[in-house]
């Protein structure tokens, strides 16, 4: 894929998770992402999803803004295993805590999930632009670390 078509395809996986999410209200758009970048990763063997079509990812890239400043000391903990560790944990467990407790719920559910997509959007920008960019993709994306896992163990 051309960086011309990857662009095209992160627009339109943006728009569509938009809709889903936001127009339609479907509480469980993340868990379609993940499912497709799951089989997605699985079939090609390759880190596409990443590299084309995840949402936040094109979102980092339309943030981006190219900057001298970088905080050495915030990247080289970011790259830390407890960091990964401790970010995996916040996400994973806020993400099944809120279907656990709020499935009866579909409205709050809904709530719930969308501020953990909008909260993660906003830590990965951040981050990026006190260190480096997608910073958060190569050092503690909870999503891409498994996929991460799954590309490492087909290759060996
Ligand atoms: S590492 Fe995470 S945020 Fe970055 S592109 Fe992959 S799934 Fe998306």
């Amino acid at each position: 894929m051309t960086t011309k078509q990857r662009k095209i395809v992160g627009n339109v996986s943006l728009a569509a998770v938009f809709i889903m999410m936001c127009a339609l209200q479907l509480w469980f758009t993340m868990l379609i992402l993940f499912a497709f970048g799951l089989i997605l990763t699985l079939i090609s063997r390759r880190r596409n999803f990443c590299s084309a079509y995840c949402p936040m990812g094109t979102v980092q890239d339309a943030f981006y803004k190219k900057h001298e400043y970088r905080n050495e000391k915030l990247y080289r903990l970011l790259q830390s295993r407890s960091a990964v560790i401790i970010f995996a944990a916040i996400f994973w467990g806020a993400v099944s805590a809120s279907i656990f407790l709020l499935h009866p719920v579909p409205g709050k559910l809904w709530q719930a999930m969308l501020s953990i997509m909008l909260g993660s959007a906003a830590v990965a920008v951040l981050l990026q632009n006190l260190t480096r960019k997608r910073v958060w993709c190569s050092t503690i994306c909870p999503y891409g670390n498994i996929l991460g896992q799954v590309v490492k163990r087909d290759k060996k």
